[in-house]
């Protein structure tokens, strides 16, 4: 294939898979959960009495239409070919991850004397997935904060001004890279503990189990995270799940909220860290991370801001260092 038919079949591809996101229901922006999301937001609207009409108040064109807003789409679209050449062909490695996993822990113990039932089975490892899942989502959301050039790459997500749906996408690709070797890691860690125990059913319980908490925190308007919609949870509860507005408190661009709420699904992360904010604490807010907007309003930024923004760092320390000798 020459060059031009290459690009030409890769664009196709991409624009395929960015395309399939509102339809495959374990994406954020599947079809159903996009429904539920503004029957959600329906619920805030009638609560918050707010004098517009509905759709007016789902859809303000300066949020949707935003210079931001078209930042996030771009984002979501060019973000389909890093993952056709750099992250689709690696999935597979969870697969030998698992393998190798149930390898060793058969090599070490040797096989179980009795394994766990197929119920039991589906229940923790679904459980096993979705904690450890988040906990290191956690763990690397918090060092994209506290680690400089890290969060070189991770301001492109805290850089968008107004929210939407797809904000969730408008993330660096070098972050798209890092979640999702994270996720293809305890994978096949989890999957191959599983498969240990289970004597080898864990197809089954991979089948049947494990993308139901997932799926209900799609289905429960995960889509409200990103958007102008204020959906909080009742206060004990804030203190195990992240709602909506929580998130929204982790976009702020007031001091007093950075580097808090980082969870993805559970707040606990963030309660037994000390990074957790509550809805009810918290009036207005705003959102962004520099003054001067212009310097993420377009995709090309984004894209190169980070590498700018690192070497400019490391001449700086060059200099200074050449200065003190
Ligand atoms: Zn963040
Ligand atoms: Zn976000």
């Amino acid at each position: 294939m020459d060059y031009f038919t290459e690009t030409y079949s890769l664009l196709e591809e991409a624009i395929e898979l960015t395309l399939s996101y509102f339809l495959n229901t374990e994406k954020r922006i599947h079809v159903l959960y996009l429904v539920t999301s503004m029957i959600l937001a329906f619920y805030v609207f009638k609560v918050s009495n707010i004098k517009s009409s509905f759709l007016k108040y789902l859809f303000p064109k300066k949020i949707w239409l935003s210079k931001s807003a078209f930042v996030d789409y771009s984002l979501f679209c060019f973000n389909s070919i890093i993952k056709i050449l750099f992250i689709g062909p690696y999935i597979i490695v969870g697969f030998y991850i698992s393998f190798y996993t149930n390898e060793f822990f058969v090599d070490m113990f040797g096989f179980p004397k009795s394994s766990i039932g197929l119920t039991q089975g589906i229940i923790l490892y679904t459980i096993a997935l979705t904690v450890l899942n988040d906990f290191f989502s956690y763990i690397i959301h918090l060092g994209m904060h506290k680690v400089a050039f890290l969060w070189e790459f991770h301001k492109i997500h805290h850089s968008a001004t107004t929210l939407n749906p797809l904000t969730q996408y408008r993330i660096h690709p070098f972050e798209l890279i890092i979640n999702n070797v994270r996720s293809i890691i305890i994978f096949g860690l989890v999957t191959g503990f599983f498969d240990y125990l289970s004597a080898n059913q864990i197809d089954k319980m991979m089948f049947l189990g494990a993308n139901v908490f997932h799926f209900l925190f799609l289905f429960l308007g995960a889509n409200l995270r990103h958007s102008h919609v204020k959906l909080k949870y009742p206060k004990f509860l804030e203190y195990i799940l992240i709602s909506p507005f929580q998130h929204q408190i982790h976009h702020s661009n007031n001091p007093k909220h950075f580097n808090k709420n980082m969870g993805s699904k559970f707040a606990l992360w963030d309660w037994m860290l000390g990074t957790l904010v509550l809805s009810k604490s918290v009036g207005r807010i705003s959102f962004g991370v520099d003054k001067d907007d212009s310097k993420f309003d377009s995709l090309f930024k984004n894209l190169f801001n980070p590498f700018k923004a690192i070497s400019y760092s490391i001449i700086r320390k060059i200099k200074k260092s050449r200065s003190i000798n």
